[in-house]
């Protein structure tokens, strides 16, 4: 019967020895990623567009990936177990596929089941630009040069900033070098992009371009020279100069053909 007694008691030890090293590395894991909590800046997480605060993203996207699955250009990925509390949270990867605004719908922020991309924000802005175009012309004859659902798509792109542009390095820049580019856009990695102005996507690796003085990331902004202008500097240099109205989107990073990117663009934290 004692003999009996001590095997239970061993094997109750084991499972409650395990049990409380399970506990303890789960407890252990979790303050280490509180500690060192990362901003979205740190990780290099840009969040699709429309999402919500981080903290409250955070605790808002339950990591259905609805908003993976529905972007047409895959742009959206899942984050990686490294990135601590942010694993399986959506990020884009600029570089690799950028959000170029080409589902014109921003169908990540209409399909999140729980607002962590927030679709409302969009709505209002849209609304916003078409209510003063519908007051002038309330009978919807506008004229030609206004199409007011290109007010309205514009509008929804401008609406959110996810990140911001800049040239770290400008002396990486082909323009700074007052060199021009031929050959495909990008670094020769295949992505998705729609060029301003035009209805069909193209694949960046199978495109390409000729420019006597490098201006990809200028011309293929989706929000145009309200984002970014090429400069013209002394002794026939060049530089892209990032504007207020960049929002991070990804795309200058995304076609910027040397490598690594002389353009990149940081997640904004947002409060
Ligand atoms: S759809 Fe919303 S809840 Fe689902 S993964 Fe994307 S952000 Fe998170
Ligand atoms: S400069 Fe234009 S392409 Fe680059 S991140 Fe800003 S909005 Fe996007
Ligand atoms: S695409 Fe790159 S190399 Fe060309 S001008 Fe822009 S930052 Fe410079």
């Amino acid at each position: 019967m004692a003999a009996t007694n001590s095997k239970i008691n061993r094997r109750q030890f084991l499972k409650a020895s395990a049990a409380a090293a399970v506990s303890l590395a789960v407890v252990g894991s979790a303050a280490y990623y509180f500690k060192d909590k990362k901003s979205i800046k740190e990780l290099g997480l840009l969040r699709p567009p429309g999402s919500i605060n981080e903290e409250d993203f955070l605790f808002a996207c339950i990591k259905c990936g609805l908003c993976v699955q529905i972007c047409p250009i895959h742009a959206i990925k899942l984050a990686d177990w490294d990135t601590g509390l942010a694993y399986g949270t959506p990020y884009i990867d600029g570089q690799a596929q950028a959000c170029d605004f080409s589902c014109d719908a921003i169908q990540c922020a209409e399909t999140c089941p729980t607002a962590a991309i927030n679709f409302q924000l969009f709505k209002k802005a849209g609304d916003e630009a078409v209510a003063p175009l519908y007051k002038k012309y309330p009978d919807g004859r506008f004229p030609k040069e206004i199409n007011p659902f290109k007010v309205q798509v514009t509008a929804m792109k401008s609406a959110d900033k996810i990140g911001l542009a800049k040239v770290p390095n400008e002396s990486q820049c082909l323009a700074y070098q007052g060199q021009g580019y031929t050959g495909v856009i990008g670094d020769g990695h295949s992505a998705l992009l729609r060029p301003p102005g035009e209805q069909e996507r193209i694949d960046i690796a199978k495109t390409e371009v000729k420019r006597d003085i490098c201006d990809l990331c200028v011309i293929y902004c989706p929000l145009g020279e309200d984002a970014i202008v090429l400069d013209k500097l002394d002794g026939g240099k060049f530089l892209p100069k990032v504007l207020d109205g960049c929002v991070g989107c990804g795309v200058c990073q995304m076609v910027c053909p040397t490598t690594p990117a002389a353009i990149i663009v940081e997640p904004i934290d947002k409060k």
